[in-house]
């Protein structure tokens, strides 16, 4: 018997919009307090044992993952922080032993899904023991361009800033004196925004997590309101059925308009991230070799990008002990990239960790998720397309 085994009433492939009963979820979640509602449930009824999720730190800049077990705890975790690029599956796999003994539920962007999937595939997750909760992405900034970008270009001190939003294509903050809505189009094009692997990604709807929920084709008396949900899973129905027949959640049918927009959006969003996977890898120029030598001539050997890439799994013990690499050589020989490039070039998930995280401002996510682009181009005549890719 499986975690979740009463008969659903809405099925795997439903789309509802749905809204929380919670009035403390709803003054602090991003739209219907969908996500934070379903969890809450999750808890309430020990379908799980925690939860993995994101809380507001510091300032709006600072994401923190945290688990939490209480469900009392769950309101404070509601909304969504735009500059937390952190990838919750690699926080499964180093603190919670991969959910190998204890039942989890996480939400989780494209990213973290495919990470997981890649972490299930080297037995270091067991997906069995996951109720995974998909938010929708149309990506992230790093918490330094942000600061950076509202300083220059909305000239606004990022300390008085208290809340962020994208909405119908613009990044818009709340500070103390007033609002202001740049578009993303306009910002990236003066090199602000998004992060750069955010900006090539083509997984914005997590449709292999049990639910994805977004905000997207919410229109109407709802729009702002309410949570789309498109329901993905056999678990993921049953959690919904659940939550609305305890009367935690409420859900009515989506307006056919909004179906079609989110459907448009969605579009439009995978050939924005076509744009920009043209744009960047031409960065690669005619000697691609030569760029990432005369890129990667600047690390420090640090190991960051090892052990923060959730599907190179080598650690930097191992790594010690190669043959390829000669210890102690600063910076490493080209092996040293070169290694790494290998043996993700079939699974890298372009999650942006290794670049994100890279001291010395290495663009290694273009260069391996370039590779990741090509390999798939090669193998997809012969075994089709990659169940995920990103
Ligand atoms: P809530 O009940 O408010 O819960 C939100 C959940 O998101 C909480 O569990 C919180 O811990 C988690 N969370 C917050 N920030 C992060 C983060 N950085 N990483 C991982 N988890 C986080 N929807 C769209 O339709 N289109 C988009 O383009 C889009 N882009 C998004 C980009 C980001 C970075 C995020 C986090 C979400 C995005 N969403 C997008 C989803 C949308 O903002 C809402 O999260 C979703 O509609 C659920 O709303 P809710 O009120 O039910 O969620
Ligand atoms: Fe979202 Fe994709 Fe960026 Fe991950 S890589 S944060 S799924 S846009
Ligand atoms: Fe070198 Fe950057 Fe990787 Fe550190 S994170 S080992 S500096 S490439």
């Amino acid at each position: 018997m499986g975690l979740f085994s009463s008969k659903p009433d809405i099925k795997k492939g439903d789309m509802v919009y749905a809204w929380t009963n919670d009035q403390d979820i709803a003054k602090k979640a991003e739209c219907g307090g969908a996500v934070t509602t379903l969890l809450k449930y999750a808890l309430e009824n020990k379908l799980v044992d925690g939860v993995i999720v994101v809380k507001k730190g510091q300032d709006i800049y600072d994401a923190v993952p945290t688990l939490v077990t209480d469900p009392k705890g769950l309101k404070d975790t509601a909304g969504s922080l735009h500059c937390g690029t952190g990838l919750l599956a690699n926080v499964l796999k180093k603190r919670f032993n991969g959910a190998k003994n204890m039942k989890i539920g996480m939400t989780v962007k494209g990213c973290d899904l495919m990470a997981l999937q890649e972490l299930a595939r080297r037995k270091e997750v067991n997906l069995d023991n996951l109720l995974l909760i998909g938010v929708n992405c149309g990506g992230t900034v790093s918490p330094m361009m942000a600061r950076y970008m509202i300083t220059t270009k909305y000239g606004v001190d990022p300390d008085k800033v208290f809340k962020e939003e994208i909405d119908k294509g613009q990044f818009i903050i709340e500070y103390e004196g007033g609002h202001k809505g740049i578009k993303i189009d306009e910002l990236e094009d003066e090199g602000f925004g998004r992060r750069s692997n955010c900006r090539r990604c083509l997984y914005k709807v997590p449709r292999q997590a049990d639910l994805a929920c977004g905000n997207w084709g919410v229109i109407g008396e709802k729009a702002g309101k309410a949570t789309f949900v498109e329901v993905c899973s056999d678990k993921g129905a049953d959690l919904m059925s659940k939550a609305v027949k305890a009367k935690a959640l409420e859900v009515s049918a989506p307006e056919p308009k909004g179906i079609e927009i989110r459907g448009k959006t969605e579009n439009a969003m995978l050939k924005l991230g076509e744009k920009w996977r043209k744009r960047d890898f031409s960065r690669l120029g005619k000697d691609p070799w030569t760029t990432i030598n005369n890129e990667t001539s600047r690390c420090i050997k640090c190991y960051s990008c090892i052990e923060n890439c959730p599907v190179c799994i080598p650690t930097a013990e191992t790594l010690k002990k190669s043959y390829a690499i000669e210890p102690g050589q600063i910076p490493p020989n080209p092996m040293f990239h070169l290694r790494r490039f290998a043996h993700i070039s079939d699974s890298c998930v372009n999650c942006g960790q290794c670049e994100e995280l890279c001291p010395m401002e290495i663009p290694l996510a273009l260069f391996s998720h370039a590779i990741r682009v090509e390999a798939d181009a090669a193998f997809e005549p012969k075994l089709g397309k990659p169940a995920y890719s990103n």
